[in-house]
């Protein structure tokens, strides 16, 4: 597995957390593998407005700016060649499928379980869809950039948000003059009268922002900017959402939170992912190896780092995009795309894979791997504590 660097100690809320150091010699140890993780370290740097960064960003100290990655266009077309000739391959074997799309979800359940994931059928298969926690981070996300961007001048570094404000703000105006799709599904919700699914949106949204804020750390680092539908300043900005195989079925789709640094190939970039929950280590790992080759899918540019902030602990993981990374990425989409044809293809290969997450399966009642392993010495843990009896 690609070493990755950590830090479990919870910062201060809201102010730069140790986690980020802003010192160039802790980047420096970060790299050699000591535990911490900069958000602020070379590849977020430099930031000029004549090279298009935003010159109000608040700033931090500028560390020595580390050379783009090696070749990182070339390298995201190696990602499409391989990705597109191995699908080719699977689809010439003329089974039928239609709408495959390939989301981080559906990666980390092939990862997980094909069984569950092959079981979970059209419902499955779509998820996400539109559900509150996304709904909530995306509103989250929203009301971040409108914050940043109103208070904020060429003369001036934005204040920092308080989240329950800065997302009431945002509804304020989604209900009066919606200006993005999410923004017009909340003045809708809010014509028809549906107060529980708009409150349940905001405390969503609000837990969402401050959790980023706590992880991410204040002030912000040096060029991030979040990922909206419509970005109109300096701190949004928007990103592919999917990468189409032309003459098939198969989409995929990458979604980071934000980008930090200069997408381009004279610049560096890290790709940011916030949860407010954090996984098990494996669907870290796995959500990170599927980020970076689905980005490298929809953008064309392979980023330096994939990072993910976990509002419950505080903690972001770090993952270098190596090869193996990338490898591993491409690994878990055509995955999906081989799951889904031998769901179409009605195959039922015996590769149920007991997890914890079978104390939760739906197929639980008629899966005997699964029922066997709960039934185990495995079973009786769950969510790191002893079940009772
Ligand atoms: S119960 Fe466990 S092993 Fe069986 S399908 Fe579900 S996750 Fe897989």
């Amino acid at each position: 597995m690609t070493p990755i660097a950590t830090d479990a100690a919870t910062p201060s809320p809201l102010s730069p957390p140790e986690a980020f150091p802003s010192d160039p010699a802790t980047a420096a140890a970060a790299s050699s593998g000591s535990e911490v993780v900069d958000l602020t370290d070379a590849a977020t740097t430099p930031a000029t407005p004549a090279d298009g960064g935003p010159a109000n960003h608040p700033a931090r100290p500028t560390p020595t700016a580390a050379p783009p990655p090696s070749d990182a266009v070339g390298r995201a077309d190696d990602v499409r060649e391989t990705v597109a000739s191995q699908i080719h391959e699977l689809l010439d074997e003329g089974i039928v499928v239609r709408d495959v799309f390939v989301g981080w979800v559906a990666a980390i359940e092939v990862a997980g379980c094909p069984a569950r994931y092959r079981a979970s059928g059209a419902d499955g298969w779509g998820f996400p869809g539109w559900s509150p926690a996304l709904a909530g981070a995306t509103v989250g996300r929203a009301a971040l950039v409108r914050h940043l961007d109103r208070t904020s001048s060429p003369m001036s570094d934005p204040t920092l948000p308080e989240p329950l404000e800065a997302v009431r703000d945002w509804f304020r105006e989604a209900g009066r003059a919606p200006a993005s799709s999410v923004a017009e599904w909340i003045a809708e919700l809010m014509q028809d009268g549906d107060k529980a699914t708009v409150a349940a949106t905001a405390a969503n949204a609000t837990r969402w922002m401050a959790g980023f804020l706590r992880t991410v750390g204040w002030p912000l680092p040096e060029r991030l900017a979040v990922v909206v539908d419509n970005p109109e300043g300096p701190f949004g900005r928007s990103w592919p959402k999917r990468w189409r195989l032309k003459g098939t079925p198969v989409s995929v789709g990458s979604s980071p939170d934000a980008i930090v640094g200069k997408v381009a190939p004279s610049g560096r970039f890290d790709l940011l992912v916030h949860r407010p929950s954090a996984p098990l280590d494996g669907a870290l790992y796995h959500r990170a190896a599927f980020e970076a080759a689905a980005g490298a899918l929809s953008n064309r540019i392979v980023a330096a780092n994939v990072k993910v902030t976990t509002a419950d602990t505080g903690d972001c993981a770090r993952f270098p995009v190596t090869p193996d990374l990338l490898d591993q990425g491409v690994r878990l989409v055509v995955d999906v795309v081989r799951q889904r044809l031998v769901a179409a293809d009605d195959a039922d290969p015996d590769d149920a894979t007991p997890s914890p997450a079978c104390h939760w399966c739906p197929q639980l009642e008629d899966c005997h791997p699964g029922q066997a392993w709960l039934a185990g010495p495995h079973g009786r843990w769950r969510n790191g504590l002893p079940t009772l009896a």
